[in-house]
């Protein structure tokens, strides 16, 4: 049995897991985002609220974990930004507990229960404000130890020209410190930006994409742009890690239009690439924190198998 917990800057939502795929409502408490302690009470207050002692604490936030000092990188809670979390809860609360990064979460949701179900290899794609990801290989994170796997968004590697007819693309600075990053023009943001650069023009993504789905040309050419810039460097992460399929979520993926616009684009990038659908929309909706964090809990091992290797918990 595992406790979930979906912690965000303003509210930890829980839930109980008795077996992989179940997952039961615990509600929510406001995220103490100051104190460590607070928040480590809060936690086990939740714990105390299960219906049993969790096996477990499986934990999804926005952060990450750095695989040598295990310190966790959490802008949005300064409670937790650079703190050893995992082994502070586990004294405080006599449990393990497994900690990843939210847009993996997402990655396991969408390949257990999801738009991955079935599949071996899930390349989850957030395309929100900017650009993340998660990879899960056979239904496991592949970065469960820390680290920052799947995250195709950064590195200085955005193409210098794209369009028809071609035009220039700034080394847009990112907010890693590098230039030239696709999350400078991949999500929401990036989207706005190419906007205004392509066309000296202030419009947010809601506005530039509705534009372009009522044929606007100047969207048009932004939206074609965007959409080319992100299939290339998917096509390329997809080669790189035989992702069989890549939901997307984040705000981005509300539209389904520019998810299949975004889709033709990348098949042909792909090697050996089928029929199948390949970036899709992701499944799991709000939840898919909980969901995740459930199937890192079950994933990483914090169950036990009967002599018949089923898992119980
Ligand atoms: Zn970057």
């Amino acid at each position: 049995m595992i406790l979930a917990l979906d912690i965000g800057g303003s509210f930890i939502k829980a839930a109980w897991s008795s077996a992989p795929g179940s997952l039961a409502p615990l509600g929510r408490v406001a995220t103490p985002s100051r104190s460590l302690d607070a928040f480590i009470a809060a936690l086990a207050e939740l714990a105390a609220a299960a219906p049993a002692r969790p096996k477990a604490l499986a934990i999804s936030l926005t952060g990450v974990v750095d695989r040598d000092s295990g310190r966790l990188t959490c802008a949005n809670i300064p409670a937790l930004h650079q703190t050893i979390l995992a082994p502070a809860l586990e004294a405080a609360l006599g449990l393990p507990a497994l900690i990843a990064n939210d847009a993996d979460c997402f990655a396991l949701a969408e390949a257990a229960e999801g738009a991955g179900r079935g599949r071996h290899v899930v390349f989850g794609v957030i395309l929100g404000s900017g650009v993340g990801g998660g990879l899960v290989s056979g239904g496991r994170l592949v970065n469960s130890a820390g680290g920052f796997a799947g995250e195709w968004g950064h590195g200085a590697f955005l193409p210098a020209v794209a369009g028809d007819p071609p035009v220039l693309i700034p080394a847009f600075e990112c907010g890693c410190g590098r230039e030239g990053c696709l999350n400078t023009v991949g999500g929401a943001r990036g989207l706005e930006a190419l906007h205004r650069h392509l066309h000296g023009k202030e419009a947010d993504s809601h506005a530039i994409l509705s534009a372009w789905e009522a044929a606007d040309v100047a969207a048009g050419r932004t939206v074609d742009i965007y959409s080319d810039l992100v299939a290339r460097l998917l096509a390329l992460a997809i080669n790189i890690t035989g992702a069989e399929i890549a939901p997307v979520g984040g705000g981005l993926a509300n539209s389904e239009k520019l998810l299949s616009n975004i889709d033709r684009k990348t098949k042909p990038g792909v090697l050996g690439v089928s029929h199948r659908p390949l970036v899709v929309r992701a499944q799991c909706g709000p939840d898919a924190g909980l969901i995740g964090a459930a199937a890192l809990g079950w994933s990483e091992g914090a169950y036990e198998r009967n002599s018949a290797g089923s898992v119980r918990g």
